[in-house]
């Protein structure tokens, strides 16, 4: 199985076609796993009962805890022995969970990463400088892989030491990056504080992804920067980056989906939501020997987007990640998510690159404090101005979340930092 070859443009009869063959030879090889087998057994689904991608429907899900309850070989499919490596997941939230990949696997996913920069425009002459995190973290060496296999020449910087970042984008005339938003906001204030101009720089485009981040985020990065950036999604339970990326119109994210078998769903009811509204997406591994993985609750909010994308590929495209199910936050009965705080801060020109959610309870009563960095040009002596801008980020924000924050406004650079992904929300209700 090979993933990347003419697949990238095939027309959708092809795409299921390939769907149905691979989604078969998943399900064969996925019984060979202590767990699947056990979960095959309870359902009574028989492998002569997959003849099309629509029968996917006819299997049982598979959830974190399922992977974590079987931690750390229950779900091989294959000895351990043909395994060649390891990578776990971020633990955003709750325990890490663990994939295990063959060569063939790590192969496969090196070429679904080096379509998905291909895709964006980068090339075998572009130097690329890898700034997320090494280390099991799939955005480390899942990335570097691809950027080999393209062609670039990859420099893998690791995460965080901002100043040698902005030092070897310099010297190496560094053309394209791979960085998660919240840190490419953040080194912009590092470019400031070295009197370096960001967009003197020989960068073109950035690959952002890892994290949730808004549209306006997204902005702020290409103006920045004087950039394209591209939105890039993946999760280690799928490999990593490699997912679903976006081509250089910028209008969704393409899901590979010779690769994976997506799904939308209703999280409540498991049922799918109609065409075009949002859901959980559901993965299947379709590619993988190794760990195959059959019907992944991601707990990741999107919709497939409708219609066809002017550049002409067909594999379906998902929304900007809204948020992850569980990081919605319920306060006085109203539902919010960071990301509809995200949008709001960033839109307003004062506000800085930095904000902190944070749930305090005081007597019954819960509250939403947000922290808001303030550029520093605006931090001014004169209060009238400060509670002036105050009120107005206040009311912005009512209009969207529909409740009353507390905001308060800090000093740029002045909010805890992460060179990983960013927390965006600390809940201070149970302490
Ligand atoms: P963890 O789930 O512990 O954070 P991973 O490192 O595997 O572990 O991260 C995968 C998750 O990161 C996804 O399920 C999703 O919630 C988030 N994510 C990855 N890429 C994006 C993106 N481009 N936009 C929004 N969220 C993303
Ligand atoms: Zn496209």
């Amino acid at each position: 199985m090979n993933c990347f070859d003419q697949v990238e443009f095939a027309d959708r009869k092809e795409i299921e076609r390939i769907q149905a063959v691979r989604l078969k030879n998943t399900v064969y090889q996925a019984t060979a796993s202590r767990f699947y087998r056990g979960r095959m057994a309870m359902t009574g689904v028989k492998i002569s009962d997959i003849n099309s991608h629509n029968d996917i429907n006819i299997l049982p899900f598979t959830n974190k805890d399922d992977l974590r309850s079987n931690y750390p070989y229950g779900l091989l499919a294959m000895p351990v022995e043909e395994m060649v490596r390891l990578h776990a997941s971020s633990g955003t939230t709750g325990t890490a969970t663990v994939i295990f990949h063959t060569q063939n696997d790590l192969n496969i996913w090196a070429d679904l990463v080096a379509r998905c920069m291909h895709m964006s425009g980068v090339s075998t002459g572009d130097v690329f400088q890898n700034m997320s995190g090494y280390g099991l973290f799939t955005g480390g060496l899942g990335i570097h892989y691809g950027a080999e296999r393209l062609g670039c020449l990859t420099i893998p910087a690791g995460a965080g030491n901002s100043k040698r970042q902005i030092k070897m984008l310099k010297d190496f005339k560094v053309t394209v990056a791979h960085i998660i938003p919240s840190y490419a906001l953040h080194l912009s204030s590092v470019f400031k504080d070295m009197s370096v101009d960001p967009r003197s720089l020989h960068l073109r485009i950035m690959l952002i992804g890892a994290e949730p981040h808004t549209h306006e985020v997204r902005k702020r990065i290409e103006e920045i920067y004087g950039v394209k950036a591209y939105n890039s999604y993946g999760l280690s339970e799928m490999n990593g980056p490699g997912v679903a990326f976006e081509c250089r119109e910028q209008s969704g994210m393409h899901l590979w989906e010779d690769a994976y078998l997506a799904e939308i769903v209703d999280p409540e009811t498991l049922d799918p939501v109609p065409d075009g509204n949002v859901g959980e997406l559901i993965l299947t591994t379709l590619c993988r020997e190794g760990m195959p993985v059959i019907r992944y609750r991601t707990r990741d909010l999107t919709r497939f987007i409708p219609g066809e994308c002017p550049c002409g590929r067909k594999h379906k495209r998902i929304d900007r990640i809204s948020g992850r199910s569980d990081d919605m936050i319920v306060l006085k009965g109203v539902n919010i998510y960071p990301m509809q705080v995200e949008k709001i801060l960033m839109s307003i020109p004062e506000v800085g690159q930095n904000y902190l959610i944070e749930l305090e309870r005081e007597g019954y009563m819960d509250q939403m404090r947000i922290k808001v960095e303030i550029r520093d040009e605006f931090f001014v002596e004169d209060m009238r101005i400060l509670q002036a801008l105050q009120k107005k980020i206040t009311t912005h924000l009512r209009d969207e979340i529909l409740i009353t924050a507390k905001v308060d406004l800090v000093e740029h650079d002045s909010l805890p930092k992460n060179d990983g992904k960013a927390v965006r929300v600390v809940d201070k209700r149970n302490n």
